[in-house]
């Protein structure tokens, strides 16, 4: 599904992934832990495309295409989700008729028939009932005025309509309440079937309790330190990361 190969980025002319491998198989579900500054979200902007983001060594591949070389539409046409893909507030413009379009880009790529309104707006009103959000949500302008929580929910209905094939989240500074945790777990969760992959970046080992990762990930000084199973979320819970060093064992 993704692989990533000695991947080397920067950001501002700072280097701060530095030799990165990462493979997920479909349907596997990766944790990302580490430490503050490791450049867990830098990561997952490269991944996304976002300006300023400079790849200077390695590779990408999302189903055996070149990912570097798509521009932002189109890696999310080719089934690659990044909450942080819709940051913006598009006034005048309503959730519903947004996420319309998208999935419709996404369908037509993919050739599928377009959803008519009348089925986008069935699996739209059960995606807002599953991230309980109140259904006035559909026609309210993209993220316009949303709370934090609101935000979330939002994205992880983006993310239950769009349908990829591989999501990446970053829960790292969220500051998210138990509700909200339990709804992105939740979100993850349902659409986990032996096909589709996740990357769940985050810090709260508390998530990683509603979804159960294949494999965690630890991540520092800009590629993959660690790796392991579950259990090493549990590690990290009890000991920290003082195991990297001397210079991370107050880090947490
Ligand atoms: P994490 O998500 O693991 O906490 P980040 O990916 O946010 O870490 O950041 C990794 C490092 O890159 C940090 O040292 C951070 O200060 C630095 N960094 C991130 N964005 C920029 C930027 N726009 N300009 C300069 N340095 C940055
Ligand atoms: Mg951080
Ligand atoms: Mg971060």
């Amino acid at each position: 599904m993704l692989k990533i190969n000695n991947l080397h980025a920067s950001v501002e002319d700072k280097t701060i992934i530095q030799g990165l491998d990462l493979e997920v198989k479909p349907g596997e579900v990766h944790a990302i832990m580490g430490p503050n500054g490791a450049g867990k979200s830098t990561l997952g902007y490269v991944l996304s495309g976002r300006d300023g983001y400079e790849v200077s060594e390695g590779s990408v591949e999302l189903e055996g295409a070149d990912l570097l070389d798509m521009e932002v539409e189109e890696r999310a046409q080719a089934g690659l989700f990044l909450a942080f893909q819709y940051p913006v507030e598009i006034p005048g413009v309503s959730n519903m008729e947004f996420m319309k379009e998208s999935v419709n880009a996404i369908r037509e790529q993919q050739g599928k028939e377009s959803l008519t309104a009348a089925e986008f707006l069935k699996k739209a009103k059960a995606a807002c009932k599953q991230v309980q959000l109140p259904l006035d949500f559909l026609k309210r302008g993209v993220n316009e005025g949303f709370s934090g929580g609101e935000k979330k929910r939002n994205e992880i209905m983006q993310m239950i309509l769009l349908e990829p094939k591989l999501a990446i989240l970053d829960e790292s500074d969220s500051g998210l309440d138990v509700d909200a945790l339990q709804v992105v777990a939740d979100g993850v969760n349902s659409q986990r079937d032996g096909e589709r992959s996740f990357i769940v970046v985050t810090h709260y080992q508390r998530l990683l309790d509603y979804i159960k990762p294949d494999f965690v990930h630890i991540l520092a000084d800009g590629k993959i330190v660690k790796s392991g199973d579950a259990s090493l979320a549990h590690e990290v819970e009890k000991s920290g990361y003082a195991f990297l060093g001397k210079k991370y064992e107050e880090a947490e």
